[in-house]
Parts: C-alpha cells; structure tokens; sequence
C-alpha cells in the first residue's frame, strides 16, 4: 500500500473541492503509467477503497473522508411520500430502518443479504453502489485486462463462472452492488453535487453504464461530484415488491444471482405495472422488459410467473462456465415473483 494524506471533509464543497479524481479514473491512469500520481479520492466506509489500496490497484496521494459531513448519513420522508437516504447512511442502518422495511421491503431484504454484519456496519448505500466489479482478473494485479486500460478481457475464455450472462462483451462483469437491484427495480434516483453546489439528479438506470458506453466506468460519476443521496418515489396503492438472493452458501456470501420484483396491482388482482430487475446477471442491473410485459395486466399466478421466469432469459449468452445461472434466475424469479404478488 503506498502512503497517503488523509482530508477529513466537514462540507460537501469541501470534500468536492478536495477531490481530484474518480476512484475508476485514478485505476486507470495508475494501470497505465504504474506510479501514483497527484490524485486525490473520496471514501465512504472504505470497504473496497481499502482493499484496492491493498492489491495496488489504488494508489493516490490523498483520501478524503466524507465520514466528517454532518447530517449525510440521514434517512427522511419527503413530502410528495418518498425516501431520501444520505449516501453515508450504512447498509446496516438500512437492512433495520423501520420506514425502508414498511414501505421498501425489497431495498431492507437486498441489504440484509449483502456482505456480512461486521462489513455492513461500516459500509454505506452510496459506497456500495460505486464499488468496482468482483472480476478477479480485475481484482488481480498481474492482468492489465480491458476495464484497467489493456487489450485484452480475460474472463471471456477463461475462468468465468461468476460473470455475466447477458451483455457479456467485450468485458463480461456483473454487477456488484446487490441494493442496485432492488433500487432500479424500485425507480430510484440518485442525487450528485459539485463544488460549486450544482445538483443533478439522475435515474440510477441511466447513472449506471454499460461496457460499449464506457469500458473503464461503470457510472457517470464525474470527477468532483459527491453522490449525495439516494431517492426513492413514493409508491402508488397497490405496490408488492420482493427481492431474492441465491449465493453458493447462506452465510455472507456475494450472490450468484438476485432478483427484485416490484408489482403495481389494480383492485381486482390483476397486474397494473411491473419491473423486474436481475442482479448478478449483466454488467448493469438488468430490466427483464420482456417478463415485465408478460406480467401487465394479467392475474399473477403458479404458470404466469413460471413464464415469466423463462421469458426473463431471453436473450441471455452464457459463457463456457455459467450457464448454471439461466435455470437458478428462472427459479428466483418465478418465487420473487409469487412472493411478491401472493406474499
Ligand atoms: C467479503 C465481502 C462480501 C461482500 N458481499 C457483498 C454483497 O453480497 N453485496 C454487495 O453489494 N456488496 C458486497 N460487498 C461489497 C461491500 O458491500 C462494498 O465494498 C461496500 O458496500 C462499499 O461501501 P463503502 O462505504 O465501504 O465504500 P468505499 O469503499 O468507501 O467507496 C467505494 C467507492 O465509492 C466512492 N464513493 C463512496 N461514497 C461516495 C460518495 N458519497 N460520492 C462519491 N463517491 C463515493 C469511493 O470513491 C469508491 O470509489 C462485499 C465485500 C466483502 C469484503
Ligand atoms: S470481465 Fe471485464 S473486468 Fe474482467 S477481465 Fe474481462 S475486461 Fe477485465
């Protein structure tokens, strides 16, 4: 690890101010010029800032603390009947939260199944929807692979059992954030401040990008923006929402897939509206538009959801070592489907 200055922030202009460069930005341009330059990252919790210090993925000059900045870890109801959560607010904090358990089940229910409780004690909502890919050929110093600036993906013939199964070229990541799940699926927005105190919000669909956007990020984070909070719509009467995680063991384990269903049902049981969103599956959250259009207006049950499980494969490409993952995301997401609309 190399030695860094440290910056306690006490103001989101500060920490804007202090900034000098994506945690995504400063990887590249060590992994191409192999020295630390003059660059300066935020840090939330510091769970994968700290272990890409470790590895040598990450080294700049200076981190700044956003742990220091009153009131950014806050939860609070707004008036039109949504949630907006402070980037800092820890997944913790959020797996317990009585508002996200009443209102967003889905969002407490993919918390409460990411990491393990000593890692989401420290770890924050916004941290975790900007951590990097899993990818261990990225994790890895010795691959210089395309997302790091190289010319090569080495998970495509290689060892790719955890990768993605949809989107998978050129680079075959999946998602990591397991809350980015269930906040698409729930139509969240994300909310970015500057230096300067410009705010933009934007739909974190959009926010996140895929490989033939942008090979080396994963979002649109700009280079002195703070994400400031997470906000979620207020919900239409009727809404049903569920989210399933299936891992290789029950204790903290990252998922080989997860699912969020969110159902709007008309009066009469039948479906207004539906999203349904695939984690683990792509290198963004993936909207199954197809299951979604099955589900719309009709009465869910046993054989739509069943249908709807197989629709949410279309046009899935498995690599050499994955193809496990098509029948566990059928199953995941006929049960997230009944556990939603049928509880
Ligand atoms: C053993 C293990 C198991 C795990 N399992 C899971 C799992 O199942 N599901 C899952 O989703 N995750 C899992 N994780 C990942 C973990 O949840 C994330 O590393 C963590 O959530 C990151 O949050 P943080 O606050 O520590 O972020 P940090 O490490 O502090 O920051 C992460 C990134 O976000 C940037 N950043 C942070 N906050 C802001 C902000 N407000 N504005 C702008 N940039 C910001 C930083 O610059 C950095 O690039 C696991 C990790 C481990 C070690
Ligand atoms: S999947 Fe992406 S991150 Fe992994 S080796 Fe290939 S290019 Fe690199």
């Amino acid at each position: 690890m190399n030695r860094f200055a440290w910056v306690n922030a006490r103001t989101i202009e500060e920490a804007s101010a202090a900034v000098s460069a994506t945690v995504a930005d400063a990887m590249t341009e060590l992994a191409g010029n192999a020295a630390a330059g003059d660059t300066a990252v935020l840090k939330a919790g510091g769970v994968d800032v700290l272990d890409l210090l470790k590895e040598g993925l990450l080294a700049p000059a200076r981190i700044v603390s956003l742990r220091g900045i009153p009131g950014l870890d806050a939860v609070v109801e707004e008036a039109g009947g949504g949630l907006r959560i402070g980037s800092m607010a820890t997944l913790s904090r959020l797996a317990d939260h009585p508002v996200v358990r009443r209102r967003y089940p889905a969002l407490s229910e993919a918390v409460r199944a990411s990491a393990s409780p000593q890692i989401r004690n420290v770890a924050t909502l916004g941290g975790n929807l900007l951590q990097r890919p899993r990818c261990w050929y990225f994790r890895a110093h010795e691959y210089h692979c395309l997302r790091k600036g190289g010319g090569h993906c080495f998970a495509i013939a290689g060892e790719n059992q955890y990768h993605a199964i949809f989107d998978n070229r050129p680079c075959a990541i999946v998602h990591p954030s397991t809350a980015a799940t269930a906040l698409v699926a729930l139509g969240a927005t994300v909310e970015l401040a500057d230096a300067q105190g410009a705010v933009r919000q934007v739909l974190l669909e959009d926010f996140f990008g895929p490989p033939d956007r942008d090979l080396q990020r994963e979002n649109d984070l700009k280079p002195r923006e703070v994400l400031t909070a997470i906000r979620l719509p207020a919900l239409p009467a009727g809404t049903h929402m569920a989210h399933l995680k299936q891992g290789e063991k029950d204790s903290f384990d990252w998922p080989l897939a997860d699912v969020a269903v969110v159902l709007e049902l008309s009066p009469d049981g039948s479906c207004r509206k539906a999203a349904l969103v695939l984690g683990t599956a792509a290198p963004v959250p993936h909207r199954a538009k197809q299951a979604e259009g099955l589900l719309a207006g009709k009465h869910i049950g046993e054989d739509l959801a069943r249908e709807a499980g197989r629709a949410a494969l279309e046009g899935a490409t498995p690599l050499a070592k994955n193809a496990y993952k098509l029948p566990l995301f059928e199953t995941l997401v006929r049960r997230a489907i009944l556990k939603a609309a049928l509880g």
